[in-house]
Order: structure tokens, then C-alpha cells, then sequence
């Protein structure tokens, strides 16, 4: 794979639509690309996706190949309004219309009975279809002007950390995606929820950017995936099985019931491997920063009093650590509330599950 990856900057868009023509010129050819069954990554309000036509099964083959993923991994499909869910679905039921109402454009997936015969490769066999319509001015206007349900996993290589930038994109995919819509950095950082909505109870498959309190404030009740919590249980989210999201160095994840706990351990283990030869990365957060010592590679991730912006930093900062070539990478952990349980979700499977207790 060695293809000339088109680049288009089209973040002005997202501040003032009108004022930008020339944007939206660059997202119609890169509509037709789509079109033509070629590939695109574009912004989304979560991380950026890597776009290609939905229904059609070798286009769908290229984004697997494109990505290196493992091909039991369904895809999420993209939307830009709801007259394009008829012909995929079997059912809307009414558990997911209020859903839609409340969350739609939002970073909410929702798992539907598949039409029959639709979409084969990107739903990897199933009869199930995960569906969602991104709130992202560009990712609209590109799903919009292609005319075709869009499906789009993370633009990143299989097991990287996903992108929140169009530089993380090209990093992972320059020369083997046919083109890049720049919009800027996202705004969440973290992956849709993904929500099965084909029994009688919301069933959260995957954590996300709307949290369980608000899927459960619209539907009454909400469940969480027993394979999510239970390692003895298979998740019924295909991809919740593999080790995703990882840096190159070692992670473990360091848990204690206050800061000055984690930070103490945090040192402690730190020196430790800098005294066996190791170059330690350590994830911290702008408050507790400043405690480690500065021989370390520390990064603050967000603030510990707004786990909105520990979400959105996560990504980039597991790729900076990528970047530092750091060999071992300790990091606080949170609590598991609101987005908590996303961000606490995507450090567990950074990690490979290593944990250590203080
Ligand atoms: P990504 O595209 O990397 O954001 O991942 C999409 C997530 O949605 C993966 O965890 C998939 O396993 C999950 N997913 C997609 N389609 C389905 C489906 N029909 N049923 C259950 N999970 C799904
Ligand atoms: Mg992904």
C-alpha cells in the first residue's frame, strides 16, 4: 500500500460554516472519493474516523486492511440524518427512537436488528448493525455530500492509541488512505458509547462519551455488559476483547484511595526502574504534575476535577509517550463515575489489564 493520501485543512468550518466555502469545495471531493469506494479519514466529535462506503463489502475490506484489524471486529456506521436508517435496519424500536432524540448527532452508538442481506462485511456477519450520527459539522457535511452510510472505525493502525488529531491520522495512515480532512483537534477524545437497544433494557457494550447516567435518565434503566467487568465473560462488543489503545512501552496502572497514595507508589516504582536503566513515563494530571520528580518524562493529562479533559487529552498523550520512547509508563488512575468509566475503560486496555494496588 503506497498511495498519495490527499490533505485537505478544513478546520474553519467548525468555528464559521458559511464564511469558509472553499471547505466545503474539499469535502465534496473528498465525498466523491467515498464515491468512488476510496478511503477518508475525517474529524468526528470523539476521535477521527476512517471513512469508506458502508455497503459495499470490498470497500469495507480495505479499511480492515488499511487499519490491520482483526476482521471479527464490526464497524460502526455514520449517518448525517435519519431517513438513511430505514433501509439498514430491520426495526427502529421505540427504546431507540427516544435514544436518537435525546443524543442524535452525539457520540451515542446504537446497536439495531441488521435489514437482512445489508452491509455483510461491515457488520462482520451479524445480524446486528452499530449506527450512529456524529456531531461534527465536518463529518456531517461529508456523509451528507457522499449520499451513503459511512463506516468509519478509528483512523488509527489496529492497537494504537486512536487519533484526536489529523496529525495522529497521518502519522498511522499517511500512504494507505486515499485522503485527510483536517478539522482540528476533537472535542471528547474518547470512542462513541456503544448501546444494544434490540432487547427491552439499554445494554452499554462499550463506555463512552455519554455516560450511563444519561442513557439511563431517557431510558429508565440501563445495564452494563457483564463481559465489560466480568474478565470470565466474553463481551458482546466484538472489539472489547483485544488490547486496544496501547503505547509502546509497558503500562501499568497505578490505583490508591487518594492522590498522595498514588504519587508516593507512583515515585517509588518510578525510581526503582530509573535505578534498572529504564526511562519512566508517568501519567499524571495538572494538579499532581509537580510532585514527581523531574528526571521522569511526566505528562499531565487533564484535570483530576474535570474528567471531560482527562478524556480529551488520553490519546495524545499516550502517543507523546510513543514519542519520548519511554520504556515503562506508570499511570494515576480515576474514579469510575460519569466519563470516568470510559477514560478508566481505555486505560485498562492501554494497560493489557496491569494494575497494582497501593
Ligand atoms: P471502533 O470502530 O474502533 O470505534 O469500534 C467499534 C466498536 O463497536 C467495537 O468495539 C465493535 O466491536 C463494536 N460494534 C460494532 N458493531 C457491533 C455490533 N453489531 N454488535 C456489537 N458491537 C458492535
Ligand atoms: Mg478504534
Amino acid at each position: 500500500m503506497n498511495q498519495d493520501t490527499k490533505y485537505w485543512i478544513v478546520d474553519k468550518i467548525v468555528d464559521d460554516p458559511s464564511a469558509y466555502p472553499q471547505g466545503y469545495q474539499f469535502i465534496r471531493e473528498a465525498a466523491e472519493l467515498l464515491q468512488k469506494n476510496e478511503l477518508v479519514a475525517f474529524p468526528t466529535e470523539t476521535v477521527y474516523g476512517l471513512g469508506g462506503n458502508a455497503l459495499a463489502d470490498e470497500t469495507v475490506e480495505k479499511i480492515y486492511e488499511a487499519k490491520g484489524r482483526p476482521s471479527d471486529n464490526p464497524l460502526i456506521l455514520h449517518i448525517s440524518n435519519c431517513k438513511q436508517l430505514e433501509p439498514l435496519v430491520a426495526e427502529i424500536p421505540p427504546l431507540a427512537k427516544s435514544l436518537m432524540e435525546a443524543f442524535w448527532p452525539g457520540p451515542l452508538t446504537l446497536v439495531f436488528p441488521k435489514k437482512p442481506g445489508i452491509a455483510h462485511r461491515a457488520s462482520a456477519g451479524l445480524d446486528t448493525l452499530a449506527i450512529r450520527m456524529p456531531a461534527h459539522p465536518v463529518a456531517l457535511a461529508l456523509i451528507e455530500a457522499a449520499g451513503l452510510p459511512v463506516a468509519a472505525p478509528s483512523a488509527n493502525l489496529s492497537g494504537r492509541p486512536s487519533p484526536t488529531t489529523a496529525q495522529h491520522v497521518r502519522e498511522d495512515l499517511n500512504g494507505r488512505i486515499a485522503g485527510i480532512l483536517d478539522g482540528g483537534a476533537t472535542g471528547i477524545g474518547v470512542e462513541s458509547t456503544v448501546v444494544d437497544i434490540t432487547g427491552n433494557i439499554p445494554v452499554i457494550l462499550r463506555p463512552g462519551g455519554i455516560t450511563a447516567e444519561q442513557v439511563a435518565g431517557i431510558a429508565g434503566d440501563v445495564e452494563m455488559d457483564p463481559g465489560l467487568v466480568n474478565e470470565a465473560v466474553a463481551p458482546k462488543s466484538p472489539g472489547m476483547k483485544y488490547r486496544h489503545y496501547a503505547p509502546k512501552g509497558e503500562m501499568w496502572l497505578i490505583e490508591g484511595d487518594t492522590v498522595d497514595n498514588m504519587a508516593e507508589t507512583i515515585t517509588r516504582l518510578a525510581d526503582k526502574a530509573r535505578a534498572d536503566g529504564k526511562k519512566v513515563g508517568i501519567m499524571a494530571t495538572e494538579e499532581s504534575a509537580e510532585r514527581y520528580p523531574a528526571e521522569h518524562t511526566v505528562l499531565a493529562c487533564g484535570k483530576r476535577t474535570d474528567l471531560l479533559t482527562v478524556a480529551h487529552h488520553l490519546y495524545d498523550v499516550l502517543r507523546q509517550f510513543d514519542e519520548r520512547h519511554v520504556d515503562l509508563i506508570l499511570a494515576e488512575t480515576f474514579p469510575e463515575k460519569g466519563v470516568g468509566v470510559a477514560v478508566m475503560n481505555r486505560l485498562g486496555k492501554a494497560a493489557g489489564g496491569k494494575r497494582y494496588i497501593c
